[in-house]
Protein backbone atom coordinates (compact mmCIF):
# COMPACT_ATOMS: atom_id res chain seq x y z
CA UNK A 1 0.00 0.00 0.00
CA UNK A 2 1.42 3.35 -1.06
CA UNK A 3 1.87 5.78 1.55
CA UNK A 4 -0.71 8.35 1.78
CA UNK A 5 0.34 11.49 -0.22
CA UNK A 6 -0.82 14.87 0.41
CA UNK A 7 0.35 17.48 -2.29
CA UNK A 8 -1.52 19.78 -3.68
CA UNK A 9 -3.62 18.93 -6.78
CA UNK A 10 -1.66 20.16 -9.86
CA UNK A 11 -4.53 19.67 -12.53
CA UNK A 12 -7.25 20.60 -10.83
CA UNK A 13 -8.77 22.55 -13.22
CA UNK A 14 -12.22 25.18 -12.30
CA UNK A 15 -14.10 26.66 -14.76
CA UNK A 16 -16.99 28.86 -14.26
CA UNK A 17 -18.84 29.77 -17.00
CA UNK A 18 -22.14 29.41 -17.89
CA UNK A 19 -23.46 31.78 -14.39
CA UNK A 20 -25.81 33.48 -16.85
CA UNK A 21 -27.03 30.08 -18.23
CA UNK A 22 -29.88 29.81 -15.17
CA UNK A 23 -30.21 26.61 -13.53
CA UNK A 24 -27.23 24.10 -13.74
CA UNK A 25 -30.04 21.31 -13.33
CA UNK A 26 -31.25 22.39 -16.99
CA UNK A 27 -27.73 21.12 -18.65
CA UNK A 28 -28.03 18.07 -20.72
CA UNK A 29 -25.39 15.52 -21.69
CA UNK A 30 -25.58 14.48 -24.98
CA UNK A 31 -22.89 11.99 -25.52
CA UNK A 32 -19.75 11.30 -24.51
CA UNK A 33 -17.02 10.35 -26.71
CA UNK A 34 -13.09 9.00 -26.63
CA UNK A 35 -10.55 9.81 -28.81
CA UNK A 36 -7.48 8.00 -28.94
CA UNK A 37 -4.32 9.65 -30.33
CA UNK A 38 -0.59 8.75 -30.35
CA UNK A 39 0.27 10.86 -27.34
CA UNK A 40 -2.84 10.96 -25.32
CA UNK A 41 -6.08 9.82 -24.92
CA UNK A 42 -8.83 12.22 -25.49
CA UNK A 43 -12.14 12.11 -23.59
CA UNK A 44 -15.14 14.19 -24.33
CA UNK A 45 -18.48 15.26 -22.88
CA UNK A 46 -21.33 16.87 -25.39
CA UNK A 47 -23.29 19.18 -23.18
CA UNK A 48 -25.78 21.59 -24.05
CA UNK A 49 -24.17 24.30 -22.26
CA UNK A 50 -20.73 25.19 -20.33
CA UNK A 51 -20.48 24.54 -16.61
CA UNK A 52 -17.74 24.50 -14.05
CA UNK A 53 -16.29 21.23 -13.38
CA UNK A 54 -13.47 19.83 -11.05
CA UNK A 55 -11.01 16.85 -12.32
CA UNK A 56 -9.07 14.99 -9.29
CA UNK A 57 -7.38 11.40 -9.40
CA UNK A 58 -7.53 8.52 -6.94
CA UNK A 59 -4.75 5.31 -7.10
CA UNK A 60 -5.22 1.71 -6.48
CA UNK A 61 -7.26 1.49 -8.92
CA UNK A 62 -5.88 4.26 -11.35
CA UNK A 63 -9.10 6.64 -11.55
CA UNK A 64 -10.11 9.97 -12.63
CA UNK A 65 -12.89 11.44 -11.20
CA UNK A 66 -14.81 14.34 -12.78
CA UNK A 67 -16.99 16.37 -10.64
CA UNK A 68 -20.00 18.76 -12.14
CA UNK A 69 -23.04 20.85 -11.39
CA UNK A 70 -26.29 18.58 -11.91
CA UNK A 71 -26.45 17.47 -15.01
CA UNK A 72 -29.32 15.87 -17.12
CA UNK A 73 -27.76 12.78 -18.62
CA UNK A 74 -29.22 12.21 -22.13
CA UNK A 75 -26.36 9.92 -23.38
CA UNK A 76 -27.02 7.02 -25.62
CA UNK A 77 -26.54 4.04 -23.35
CA UNK A 78 -23.48 2.73 -25.59
CA UNK A 79 -21.88 5.57 -23.73
CA UNK A 80 -21.53 3.46 -20.85
CA UNK A 81 -19.76 0.85 -22.27
CA UNK A 82 -17.06 3.27 -24.24
CA UNK A 83 -13.39 2.80 -23.67
CA UNK A 84 -10.15 2.64 -25.40
CA UNK A 85 -6.93 4.42 -25.09
CA UNK A 86 -5.83 4.95 -21.68
CA UNK A 87 -9.80 4.76 -20.82
CA UNK A 88 -10.64 0.89 -19.27
CA UNK A 89 -13.92 2.25 -18.53
CA UNK A 90 -16.18 4.51 -17.32
CA UNK A 91 -19.57 5.45 -15.45
CA UNK A 92 -21.41 8.65 -15.17
CA UNK A 93 -24.84 9.75 -13.10
CA UNK A 94 -25.73 11.88 -9.94
CA UNK A 95 -23.61 11.76 -7.12
CA UNK A 96 -24.92 13.50 -4.72
CA UNK A 97 -27.42 16.17 -5.03
CA UNK A 98 -26.54 19.38 -7.22
CA UNK A 99 -23.33 16.97 -8.09
CA UNK A 100 -22.54 14.76 -11.15
CA UNK A 101 -19.76 12.81 -11.32
CA UNK A 102 -18.01 11.29 -14.02
CA UNK A 103 -15.41 8.43 -13.15
CA UNK A 104 -12.64 7.38 -15.90
CA UNK A 105 -10.86 3.64 -14.62
CA UNK A 106 -7.45 3.91 -16.27
CA UNK A 107 -5.64 1.35 -17.79
CA UNK A 108 -2.35 2.25 -15.78
CA UNK A 109 -1.07 5.65 -14.68
CA UNK A 110 -2.03 8.79 -15.86
CA UNK A 111 -2.79 12.71 -15.73
CA UNK A 112 -4.86 14.73 -17.14
CA UNK A 113 -2.48 16.88 -18.85
CA UNK A 114 -5.20 19.40 -20.81
CA UNK A 115 -8.77 20.04 -19.76
CA UNK A 116 -10.89 22.62 -21.43
CA UNK A 117 -14.50 23.67 -22.94
CA UNK A 118 -15.29 23.92 -26.24
CA UNK A 119 -17.44 26.92 -26.83
CA UNK A 120 -20.66 26.01 -28.83
CA UNK A 121 -19.95 26.53 -33.03
CA UNK A 122 -21.44 25.38 -36.31
CA UNK A 123 -24.47 23.39 -34.66
CA UNK A 124 -22.84 21.69 -32.36
CA UNK A 125 -23.15 22.58 -28.22
CA UNK A 126 -20.16 23.07 -25.90
CA UNK A 127 -17.87 20.36 -24.55
CA UNK A 128 -15.86 19.35 -22.22
CA UNK A 129 -12.46 17.94 -23.12
CA UNK A 130 -9.54 15.93 -20.97
CA UNK A 131 -6.47 15.34 -22.40
CA UNK A 132 -4.79 12.15 -20.38
CA UNK A 133 -1.56 11.18 -20.98
CA UNK A 134 0.30 7.86 -19.74
CA UNK A 135 3.01 8.60 -16.86
CA UNK A 136 4.93 6.50 -14.17
CA UNK A 137 3.01 5.57 -11.03
CA UNK A 138 5.50 8.13 -9.12
CA UNK A 139 4.20 11.34 -11.39
CA UNK A 140 0.86 9.93 -11.05
CA UNK A 141 0.96 9.68 -7.19
CA UNK A 142 2.18 13.06 -7.27
CA UNK A 143 -0.82 14.71 -8.39
CA UNK A 144 -3.11 12.68 -5.81
CA UNK A 145 -4.64 15.16 -3.03
CA UNK A 146 -6.80 13.78 -0.03
CA UNK A 147 -10.27 13.11 -1.01
CA UNK A 148 -12.99 15.40 0.00
CA UNK A 149 -14.08 14.52 3.37
CA UNK A 150 -16.91 12.18 3.46
CA UNK A 151 -19.84 12.13 4.89
CA UNK A 152 -19.87 8.79 7.16
CA UNK A 153 -21.48 9.48 10.29
CA UNK A 154 -19.83 7.28 13.43
CA UNK A 155 -21.35 4.31 13.99
CA UNK A 156 -24.30 4.01 16.86
CA UNK A 157 -23.65 2.01 19.23
CA UNK A 158 -25.39 -1.38 18.44
CA UNK A 159 -28.56 -2.08 19.93
CA UNK A 160 -30.40 -5.71 20.74
CA UNK A 161 -32.26 -6.97 18.06
CA UNK A 162 -35.67 -6.29 19.12
CA UNK A 163 -38.27 -8.80 16.35
CA UNK A 164 -40.86 -8.71 19.12
CA UNK A 165 -42.72 -5.66 19.59
CA UNK A 166 -45.68 -4.03 21.45
CA UNK A 167 -49.04 -4.54 18.94
CA UNK A 168 -49.18 -0.81 18.77
CA UNK A 169 -46.16 -0.54 17.34
CA UNK A 170 -45.35 -1.36 13.50
CA UNK A 171 -42.33 -3.07 12.33
CA UNK A 172 -40.49 -0.48 9.93
CA UNK A 173 -38.73 -2.26 6.77
CA UNK A 174 -35.93 -0.55 5.20
CA UNK A 175 -35.67 -1.38 1.59
CA UNK A 176 -32.32 -0.69 -0.56
CA UNK A 177 -32.78 -0.28 -3.66
CA UNK A 178 -29.16 -1.01 -5.27
CA UNK A 179 -26.60 1.35 -7.07
CA UNK A 180 -27.88 4.71 -8.10
CA UNK A 181 -26.18 7.79 -9.54
CA UNK A 182 -23.04 7.27 -10.71
CA UNK A 183 -22.74 3.72 -10.29
CA UNK A 184 -25.10 2.29 -12.68
CA UNK A 185 -24.66 -1.44 -10.90
CA UNK A 186 -24.97 -3.98 -13.67
CA UNK A 187 -25.54 -3.28 -17.15
CA UNK A 188 -28.35 -5.43 -18.71
CA UNK A 189 -27.77 -6.61 -22.44
CA UNK A 190 -30.41 -4.42 -24.16
CA UNK A 191 -28.71 -1.62 -22.21
CA UNK A 192 -31.25 -1.76 -18.77
CA UNK A 193 -29.20 0.06 -15.91
CA UNK A 194 -29.34 -2.21 -12.68
CA UNK A 195 -30.08 1.13 -10.84
CA UNK A 196 -33.12 1.96 -12.60
CA UNK A 197 -34.07 -1.58 -12.19
CA UNK A 198 -33.81 -2.01 -8.80
CA UNK A 199 -35.40 1.65 -7.65
CA UNK A 200 -38.78 0.85 -9.73
CA UNK A 201 -38.65 -2.59 -7.75
CA UNK A 202 -37.82 -1.26 -4.17
CA UNK A 203 -40.92 1.15 -4.70
CA UNK A 204 -43.05 -1.82 -5.75
CA UNK A 205 -42.13 -3.47 -2.37
CA UNK A 206 -42.46 -0.13 -0.50
CA UNK A 207 -46.29 0.07 -1.88
CA UNK A 208 -46.91 -3.48 -1.16
CA UNK A 209 -46.00 -3.48 2.22
CA UNK A 210 -47.73 0.05 2.88
CA UNK A 211 -50.53 -1.76 1.55
CA UNK A 212 -50.77 -5.09 3.82
CA UNK A 213 -50.52 -2.44 6.69
CA UNK A 214 -49.02 -4.56 8.47
CA UNK A 215 -45.33 -3.08 8.24
CA UNK A 216 -43.94 0.37 7.81
CA UNK A 217 -41.40 0.68 4.52
CA UNK A 218 -39.11 3.39 4.00
CA UNK A 219 -36.19 3.58 0.86
CA UNK A 220 -32.97 4.01 1.57
CA UNK A 221 -32.85 6.21 -2.08
CA UNK A 222 -36.23 7.38 -3.83
CA UNK A 223 -34.53 9.06 -6.67
CA UNK A 224 -31.28 8.00 -9.31
CA UNK A 225 -28.79 9.18 -6.67
CA UNK A 226 -25.79 7.92 -5.18
CA UNK A 227 -25.51 6.61 -1.75
CA UNK A 228 -22.55 4.72 -0.26
CA UNK A 229 -22.22 1.35 1.26
CA UNK A 230 -22.17 2.48 4.57
CA UNK A 231 -24.11 4.90 4.53
CA UNK A 232 -27.04 2.60 3.52
CA UNK A 233 -26.72 0.86 6.48
CA UNK A 234 -26.45 3.63 9.12
CA UNK A 235 -29.69 4.92 7.66
CA UNK A 236 -31.17 1.75 8.55
CA UNK A 237 -30.09 1.67 11.91
CA UNK A 238 -30.79 5.72 12.79
CA UNK A 239 -34.60 4.83 11.98
CA UNK A 240 -34.56 1.85 13.71
CA UNK A 241 -35.26 -0.27 11.30
CA UNK A 242 -36.51 -4.10 12.11
CA UNK A 243 -35.29 -5.14 8.73
CA UNK A 244 -32.96 -4.63 5.86
CA UNK A 245 -33.58 -5.66 2.84
CA UNK A 246 -31.17 -4.62 -0.36
CA UNK A 247 -32.56 -5.20 -3.88
CA UNK A 248 -30.24 -6.25 -6.61
CA UNK A 249 -29.49 -7.25 -10.24
CA UNK A 250 -26.60 -8.87 -11.23
CA UNK A 251 -24.89 -9.29 -14.98
CA UNK A 252 -22.42 -12.10 -15.89
CA UNK A 253 -20.58 -12.75 -19.47
CA UNK A 254 -22.19 -16.30 -19.40
CA UNK A 255 -25.57 -15.04 -21.24
CA UNK A 256 -27.42 -18.58 -20.24
CA UNK A 257 -27.08 -18.29 -16.68
CA UNK A 258 -30.32 -17.29 -15.13
CA UNK A 259 -31.76 -17.11 -11.60
CA UNK A 260 -32.29 -15.53 -8.19
CA UNK A 261 -30.77 -15.55 -5.33
CA UNK A 262 -30.90 -14.75 -1.11
CA UNK A 263 -27.82 -13.40 0.53
CA UNK A 264 -27.22 -13.19 4.08
CA UNK A 265 -24.18 -11.92 6.12
CA UNK A 266 -21.27 -14.66 6.83
CA UNK A 267 -17.34 -13.81 7.05
CA UNK A 268 -16.79 -16.79 5.47
CA UNK A 269 -18.97 -16.90 1.86
CA UNK A 270 -20.78 -20.30 1.22
CA UNK A 271 -19.19 -20.94 -1.86
CA UNK A 272 -16.42 -18.93 -4.60
CA UNK A 273 -19.14 -17.33 -6.51
CA UNK A 274 -21.08 -16.15 -3.31
CA UNK A 275 -17.39 -14.53 -2.83
CA UNK A 276 -16.64 -13.07 -6.07
CA UNK A 277 -20.61 -11.75 -6.51
CA UNK A 278 -20.21 -9.56 -2.68
CA UNK A 279 -16.52 -8.64 -3.56
CA UNK A 280 -18.12 -7.10 -6.82
CA UNK A 281 -21.19 -5.49 -5.23
CA UNK A 282 -18.39 -4.36 -2.32
CA UNK A 283 -16.97 -2.23 -5.23
CA UNK A 284 -19.93 0.10 -5.71
CA UNK A 285 -18.33 3.14 -3.67
CA UNK A 286 -14.66 2.28 -5.12
CA UNK A 287 -17.12 2.48 -8.53
CA UNK A 288 -18.47 5.94 -7.59
CA UNK A 289 -14.90 7.69 -6.87
CA UNK A 290 -14.87 7.31 -3.46
CA UNK A 291 -11.78 6.79 -1.31
CA UNK A 292 -12.07 4.01 1.03
CA UNK A 293 -8.76 4.05 2.80
CA UNK A 294 -9.35 3.89 6.41
CA UNK A 295 -12.76 2.58 6.57
CA UNK A 296 -12.09 -1.07 6.84
CA UNK A 297 -11.14 -1.16 10.81
CA UNK A 298 -14.56 0.62 11.60
CA UNK A 299 -16.51 -2.26 9.72
CA UNK A 300 -14.14 -5.44 11.43
CA UNK A 301 -15.06 -3.77 14.83
CA UNK A 302 -18.97 -3.62 13.77
CA UNK A 303 -18.12 -7.25 12.92
CA UNK A 304 -17.07 -8.34 16.26
CA UNK A 305 -19.89 -7.04 18.19
CA UNK A 306 -21.50 -10.19 20.02
CA UNK A 307 -25.12 -9.11 18.72
CA UNK A 308 -24.38 -9.91 15.34
CA UNK A 309 -24.70 -13.35 16.00
CA UNK A 310 -28.67 -13.30 16.73
CA UNK A 311 -28.91 -10.78 13.65
CA UNK A 312 -27.17 -13.22 11.29
CA UNK A 313 -29.98 -16.03 12.99
CA UNK A 314 -33.08 -13.89 12.30
CA UNK A 315 -31.83 -12.62 8.77
CA UNK A 316 -31.82 -16.09 8.10
CA UNK A 317 -35.09 -16.45 9.00
CA UNK A 318 -36.06 -14.24 7.20
CA UNK A 319 -34.31 -15.94 4.01
CA UNK A 320 -35.71 -18.82 4.82
CA UNK A 321 -38.83 -17.51 4.74
CA UNK A 322 -38.91 -15.47 1.54
CA UNK A 323 -37.02 -18.70 -0.66
CA UNK A 324 -40.61 -20.24 -0.96
CA UNK A 325 -42.70 -16.91 -2.03
CA UNK A 326 -40.20 -16.16 -4.70
CA UNK A 327 -39.55 -19.40 -6.24
CA UNK A 328 -43.21 -19.15 -7.31
CA UNK A 329 -42.52 -15.99 -9.86
CA UNK A 330 -38.83 -15.91 -10.34
CA UNK A 331 -36.34 -18.95 -11.47
CA UNK A 332 -34.27 -19.69 -8.58
CA UNK A 333 -30.48 -20.82 -8.39
CA UNK A 334 -30.20 -24.24 -7.16
CA UNK A 335 -29.19 -23.19 -3.86
CA UNK A 336 -31.39 -20.09 -3.11
CA UNK A 337 -29.79 -18.96 -0.04
CA UNK A 338 -26.21 -18.34 0.41
CA UNK A 339 -23.52 -16.58 2.83
CA UNK A 340 -20.77 -13.97 1.92
CA UNK A 341 -19.73 -10.82 3.44
CA UNK A 342 -21.39 -8.22 1.89
CA UNK A 343 -20.77 -4.25 3.46
CA UNK A 344 -23.91 -3.66 2.88
CA UNK A 345 -25.47 -6.35 5.32
CA UNK A 346 -23.10 -5.52 8.32
CA UNK A 347 -25.50 -3.64 10.17
CA UNK A 348 -24.74 -5.12 13.99
CA UNK A 349 -28.27 -5.03 15.00
CA UNK A 350 -30.82 -5.00 12.07
CA UNK A 351 -31.73 -8.48 10.60
CA UNK A 352 -30.70 -7.87 6.80
CA UNK A 353 -30.95 -9.68 3.66
CA UNK A 354 -29.73 -9.26 -0.31
CA UNK A 355 -31.82 -10.37 -2.80
CA UNK A 356 -30.47 -10.51 -6.25
CA UNK A 357 -33.46 -10.92 -8.49
CA UNK A 358 -31.83 -12.59 -11.58
CA UNK A 359 -29.23 -11.75 -14.35
CA UNK A 360 -29.85 -8.74 -16.55
CA UNK A 361 -27.29 -10.48 -19.10
CA UNK A 362 -29.64 -13.37 -19.48
CA UNK A 363 -32.57 -12.22 -22.23
CA UNK A 364 -35.60 -14.09 -20.08
CA UNK A 365 -34.37 -12.95 -16.79
CA UNK A 366 -34.02 -9.43 -18.14
CA UNK A 367 -37.46 -9.35 -19.82
CA UNK A 368 -38.90 -10.18 -16.50
CA UNK A 369 -36.99 -7.75 -14.36
CA UNK A 370 -38.30 -4.93 -16.93
CA UNK A 371 -41.78 -5.66 -16.89
CA UNK A 372 -43.82 -3.90 -14.53
CA UNK A 373 -46.36 -6.44 -14.14
CA UNK A 374 -43.83 -8.73 -12.57
CA UNK A 375 -42.36 -6.10 -10.27
CA UNK A 376 -45.37 -6.16 -9.03
CA UNK A 377 -46.07 -9.56 -8.54
CA UNK A 378 -42.73 -10.35 -7.24
CA UNK A 379 -43.36 -6.71 -4.59
CA UNK A 380 -46.10 -8.49 -3.10
CA UNK A 381 -44.58 -12.05 -3.31
CA UNK A 382 -41.72 -10.53 -0.91
CA UNK A 383 -44.45 -8.57 1.14
CA UNK A 384 -45.89 -11.63 2.22
CA UNK A 385 -42.65 -12.84 3.20
CA UNK A 386 -42.15 -9.79 5.27
CA UNK A 387 -45.45 -10.54 6.73
CA UNK A 388 -44.92 -14.42 7.76
CA UNK A 389 -41.38 -13.00 9.34
CA UNK A 390 -42.96 -10.75 11.62
CA UNK A 391 -45.72 -13.00 12.45
CA UNK A 392 -43.23 -15.80 12.84
CA UNK A 393 -41.04 -13.74 15.40
CA UNK A 394 -44.67 -12.68 17.56
CA UNK A 395 -45.95 -16.35 18.42
ZN1 LIG B 1 -25.92 -4.94 -7.57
Amino acid sequence: MPAKIRLPLIFVAIFWWGASHGAWAEIVAHDIRIGIHQDKTRFVLDLSAPVRFQIFALADPYRIVMDLPDIQWEVPPAAARRDGGLIAGLRYGQYQPGNARVVLDLKGPGIVVNSFIVPASDGQGPRVVLDIRKVSRQAFMKTLRAPPKQAVRPAAPPRRPKPKRQPTHKPLVMIDPGHGGVDPGAIGISGVFEKRVTLRMGRQIRKAITAMGRQRARLTRTRDTFIPLRQRVAMARAAGADLFISIHADSIANRNVRGGGIYTLSENASDKESAALAAKENRADLIAGLNLKGHDDEVTSILIVLTQRETMNYSAQFATELVPHLRKLIHMRRKPHRFAGFVVLKAPDVPSVLIELGYLSNRRDERMLTNPRSHAAIAAAIARAVNSYFAAQKS
